[in-house]
């Protein structure tokens, strides 16, 4: 049988060159959507290994009508990355709820219109739909796929980050309604991890252009920040094993119409000054060093029993995903 092929929306980004390379790490012939020329040739750059299974098709602006009708045609599922991560947004229809809502709805309608070979579509997500941001570290409480985030409208436009939380609530939200209402051909999963860290894969023209994540950990390795952090989110996600997760909904029949949290463990920004401070002794000058060996500070957990039993996902722990972390950034440095 010939390999199929799937595409990823946004294949530019720092998951998407880690969800690209497992597909191509499988065998499936992937084809990437990115804005720009620029964009089509990094991503063909970072993936050179496997040229012959790598085409990217070019979606200037995924708000538009019909922005995704001719790079469905011919694939046989769909994961769709694309999406704005920014915390400071200014505009916030156009910048994030635009993009978020329309680019997800219109690549549904795209593959239930041009392509009824497609057979999943997987979604990535986030945390930011699941929990509720009134509730603080809401100590003890569990958090579980069947948690929605109850962000309004109101509430989303009070400022940028709680903005950004209800584009991903919204736009998630969208793909559950879409199903329910048109009942295509294609089944749906969702994904939703907390912070993602873990490995640079994708191409990085400096560190001022990090995607928000990274350039969150970059800060406690190149001087900037005088003190440890407060943790924003009490969870993370390995990059390399959400990317696998990608893989696993995509492929497993039982991530039909499923919503997966995908997290590796707790955290706070104090574990991972120690791990940096640790391992990279020669950074220490540029790592605060807070309260070496702090207890997690008080606040809710993840539930991943979901993932590890339905997707058969195994997570890595918050010492390899860091060290490597660090590894890929230190390289940008020099
Ligand atoms: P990223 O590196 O900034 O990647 C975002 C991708 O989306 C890029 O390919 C970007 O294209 C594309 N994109 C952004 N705005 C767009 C727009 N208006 N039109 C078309 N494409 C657009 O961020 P990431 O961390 O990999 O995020 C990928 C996905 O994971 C997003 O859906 C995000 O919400 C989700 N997520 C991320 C984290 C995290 O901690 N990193 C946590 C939870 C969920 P360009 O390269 O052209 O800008």
């Amino acid at each position: 049988m010939a390999a199929q092929t799937v595409l990823v929306t946004g294949a530019s980004g720092y998951i998407a060159a880690h969800v690209v390379k497992a597909f191509l790490k499988k065998g499936y012939n992937v084809r990437g959507t990115v804005r720009s020329e620029k964009t089509a040739e990094e991503v063909h750059k970072t993936h050179s290994k496997y040229a012959e299974q790598l085409s990217v098709a070019i979606v200037p602006d995924m708000a538009a009508a019909n922005a995704f009708d001719e790079a469905v045609k011919g694939v046989d599922g769909i994961i769709h990355t694309a999406s704005p991560f920014i915390l400071n947004a200014t505009d916030f229809e156009k910048e994030l709820m635009q993009p978020a809502i329309r680019g997800t709805t219109s690549i549904l309608e795209a593959a239930q219109k041009y392509n009824p070979a497609v057979s999943r579509i997987v979604v990535t997500s986030s945390f930011a739909s699941v929990l509720d941001p009134t509730q603080g570290q809401r100590p003890g409480y569990v958090y579980k796929e069947a948690d929605w985030n109850p962000i309004t409208v109101e509430q989303a436009n009070s400022n940028p980050v709680m903005a950004y939380l209800a584009s991903k609530t919204f736009a998630e939200r969208a793909v559950f309604d879409y199903v329910d209402a048109n009942k295509p051909n294609f089944t749906v999963a969702t994904l939703c991890p907390p912070m993602v860290y873990g490995p640079i894969a994708h191409s990085v023209a400096d560190v001022k252009s990090l995607n928000t994540s990274s350039g969150d950990i970059n800060r406690l390795i190149d001087g900037s920040e005088k003190s440890v952090p407060d943790t924003s989110f009490h969870a993370f996600a390995d990059v390399r094993d959400l990317a696998e997760a990608h893989v696993l909904a995509f492929e497993k029949p039982e991530a039909a119409g499923q919503r997966y949290l995908i997290a590796n463990s707790a955290y706070s920004y104090q574990q991972i000054c120690d791990i940096i401070r640790e391992k990279f002794p020669e950074q220490s000058e540029l790592t605060p060093k807070g309260d070496t060996g702090a207890p997690l500070p008080p606040a809710y957990r993840l539930d991943t029993t979901k993932a590890a039993t339905e997707l058969g996902l195994k997570f890595r722990p918050l010492q390899e995903t860091i060290v490597d972390m660090v590894n890929s950034l230190l390289k940008l440095h020099h």
